[in-house]
């Protein structure tokens, strides 16, 4: 490779004085509406291409021992056959280093040149031996050469840059091997598992991420070295999507117009099963769909083969999606922006309303509802079905369901029938192009919470006012659901919105196939036209799995990755006030997606969040069977957070904000942690997860389970119960 991305050489460098106003003032990378992928140049790892045109690499990690060269290599070529291009492994001393010389040549003699990387937390020495022997090395700025022990410490300007100074000497020489050898390097910074120095600084924010992975970057830069990848990782979907992209906005401010380094793009300790495919598509698939990754690792605490073709879906979605994208050339035309920062988290603020006993907007969380679009067909048999599937949902409950109209007058049955099997469910109307039906449904005695009402560019302005005046006789308000491309948005808002009389709106939102740029073009577009506090209904159309042309129910993964995907990323940006489901899939299924989505996304926990690594070579137990048994033992403790790690190297640092953490800190051996803090060393595993348990219950947060512990994240984060003592450790 030649010289690194610079646009002169005064390029600003990483600086401790990044403040929050100028990361405010920093000018976003990506067109929010119709992003680009970021222009990046190329790194090469072994024979493959990262970066540049190339399509976006699937990598993987071996949780095999390292040591054990067999079953190392036996994995990697599972890895390979699944579809992964690039293996990691871990390498946490010299020893295991060493050995990786073994497995690559054993990898050889099978015919196998995929691209190694050794995954390096602590062991700078270990780093220097692989470096002869793989690819790609990784790093984490938080442990290459700081110390982690949670320690609270003032640093002077002096003290700290005496302390950066004498990083980058512990650094330089590995970046020199690297060079010398023509392997590449992933700075990979973690959240939770930043140094204590950087902690001190900038806390655990995506700020403090992003300037620890630039203090490495001025080594790098200064010996002329840049075959480089960065990651930005974090097991908080928000904190990931906003660290990747103050990055972005960090390296360009550093070489202005200059392709940069890649991103390889994850969502670190996302977890098991559905939850950890849901956070790993809201955080990895919302910043491809933006244009950001260049490769991406799912890690899941799962074997790692499954890991793999969920990583292809993700990215399957994105470049359909860009493809499609790339069709559109029509000038959009809106001014204000879709969110209120591109860096942090806010949720769009609205108007509280009720709709028929269901309140949204304002200080509420974010709603679920379910479409039901034949329920007026046979009214009592479809009250009957959606109670007995939703029997099955312990700790949510679909909080709306939307009827379309049709048979109007059958709208008391449905919900006298709903009413018996006990389910008092605010209804909403979806309906057709008579207004003339509405005042049927009203007829008929029904609470109705609002109408919703399909808007194209071919409705009439007298189709438009007939359905106002039925919204002001009625007192019952219209949602507008624009059926409109994105260029097209901005115009059906103004029509609406024009005479600036927003009494009879309900809502906006836009049909389901409309893609999560194009809410924000409508997001902004309300901006525009003075109703940026009028709420907006997330539509989202789950088809079932087929079998021989029969639909079967279930829900098909590439369902779930695009729900995830969809309104995971629109929730993490702020937008939406209502999740509404038209689903061929149970509805207990579309309802729990829909809860899991919004926990995903941290805007609204119903359930036990678990931070669980996906287990390497470092792991000395079944983190797999583990984590399905605190599951089972914990799963009802809506709010609380549990780590489950695989080692006391690295486990402790990258859990993050979990209030109790497990630890294997040895063969058949548990630490147990409350927030930070080490109450149990050296728990025998067959006894560790009761007395996790015990411990939830002797710190008040066992409950029975059920809604009553439910709150919005959105609210405020619930402070970790114990965060500054500290468990001294080193690897
Ligand atoms: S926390 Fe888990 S994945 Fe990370 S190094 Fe330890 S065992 Fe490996």
């Amino acid at each position: 490779m030649s010289g690194a991305p610079r646009a002169s050489k005064e390029r600003p460098r990483s600086s401790p004085s990044l403040s929050p106003a100028s990361v405010a003032m920093v000018s976003p990378l990506v067109d929010f509406f119709r992003p680009e992928r970021r222009r990046t140049r190329l790194v090469r790892v072994g024979d493959v291409e990262i970066g540049g045109e190339n399509p976006i690499r699937i990598q993987s990690m071996t949780n095999t021992d390292t040591l054990d060269t067999a079953a190392t290599v036996e994995q990697t070529i599972r890895l390979v056959e699944a579809g992964c291009e690039i293996v990691r492994v871990t390498a946490p001393s010299i020893r295991e280093a060493e050995n990786l010389k073994e497995i690559r040549r054993a990898l050889t003699g099978h015919g196998l040149h995929v691209p190694l990387v050794a995954d390096i937390h602590f062991t700078p020495n270990a780093a220097m031996v692989a470096a002869d022997f793989v690819e790609k090395i990784r790093i984490n700025p938080g442990n290459y050469a700081d110390k982690k022990k949670f320690d609270v410490r003032d640093y002077d300007d002096t003290q700290y840059e005496d302390e950066v100074k004498r990083v980058h000497e512990r650094f330089r020489p590995l970046v020199r091997r690297c060079k010398e050898n023509g392997v590449a390097m992933r700075i990979g910074t973690n959240h939770g598992s930043l140094s204590d120095r950087i902690m001190n600084r900038f806390g655990d924010t995506a700020e403090g991420m992003v300037a620890s992975a630039l203090e490495f970057l001025d080594v790098c830069e200064d010996e002329s070295y840049c075959d480089i990848v960065f990651s930005m990782k974090a097991s908080n979907t928000q904190v990931a999507i906003q660290a990747y992209r103050l990055l972005a906005a960090r390296l360009e401010e550093r070489a202005p117009g200059v392709p940069s380094y890649p991103f390889h793009v994850g969502v670190t300790e996302a977890g098991d099963a559905e939850d950890g495919r849901i956070k790993s598509a809201i955080g990895i698939g919302s910043l491809l769909e933006d244009g950001l990754g260049d490769t991406i690792r799912v890690s899941l605490t799962e074997h790692p083969m499954r890991e793999v073709p969920v990583a292809r879906g993700i990215a399957d979605r994105a470049e359909r999606v860009a493809r499609e994208r790339a069709t559109r050339s029509a000038p959009i035309g809106v001014i204000s922006p879709p969110m209120t920062s591109y860096f942090e988290h806010a949720r769009r603020g609205t108007e509280p309303a009720d709709w028929a006993g269901l309140s949204i907007g304002g200080q509420d969380v974010v709603r679920v509802e379910l479409e039901v679009p034949d329920a007026l067909e046979r009214p009592v048999e479809a009250a009957a079905r959606l109670a007995t599937e939703l029997s099955v949902l312990s700790d949510v409950r679909c909080e709306s369901f939307l009827v379309r109209t049709g048979s109007a007058g059958r709208l008391p049955a449905f919900a006298a029938e709903l009413a018996s099997l006990g389910l008092e469910t605010p209804l909403s109307l979806r309906t057709g192009g008579d207004p003339g039906a509405i005042t049927a449904a009203l007829g008929s005695g029904a609470a109705i919470g609002r109408y919703v009402v399909s808007l194209a560019v071919s409705s009439t302005e007298a189709s438009i006012s007939a359905f106002r005046d039925v919204a002001r006789d009625t007192g019952i308000p219209i949602e507008w659901e624009l059926e409109a491309r994105d260029h097209e948005i901005p115009g059906l808002v103004r029509r609406l919105l024009g005479a600036g009389d927003q009494t009879a709106i309900a809502a906006l939102s836009l049909g389901s196939a409309a893609s999560l740029h194009d809410y924000r073009v409508l997001t902004a577009a309300l901006a525009d036209n003075a109703a940026a506090r009028l709420p907006i209904v997330l539509r989202q159309r789950l088809e079932a799995a087929t079998t021989g042309g029969d639909e079967t129910g279930r829900m098909p993964e590439s369902e779930l990755l695009d729900a995830s995907v969809r309104l995971g990323g629109l929730l993490c940006d702020g937008i939406g006030d209502v999740v509404s489901i038209d689903s061929r899939v149970t509805a207990a299924a579309a309802v729990d997606l829909a809860y899991r989505v919004l926990q995903g996304a941290r805007q609204r926990t119903t359930r036990t969040e678990y931070i669980s690594c996906p287990s390497c070579g470092r792991t000395l137990f079944d983190l797999e069977e583990i984590t399905a048994g605190i599951k089972a033992k914990t799963g009802h403790l809506t709010g609380v957070k549990i780590a489950i790690m695989g080692c006391i190297v690295n486990g402790p640092g990258e859990m993050a904000d979990a209030d109790f953490g497990y630890v294997g800190s040895g063969a058949g051996r548990v630490t147990l942690y409350v927030g930070r803090r080490v109450v149990a060393r050296a728990v025998p595993e067959a006894e560790a997860a009761d007395r996790l348990v015990d411990l939830i219950q002797e710190h008040g947060r066992w409950v029975a389970g059920g809604l009553e512990g439910e709150r919005s994240e959105s609210a405020g984060e619930s402070a970790p119960i114990e965060a500054s003592a500290s468990e001294p450790f080193s690897g």
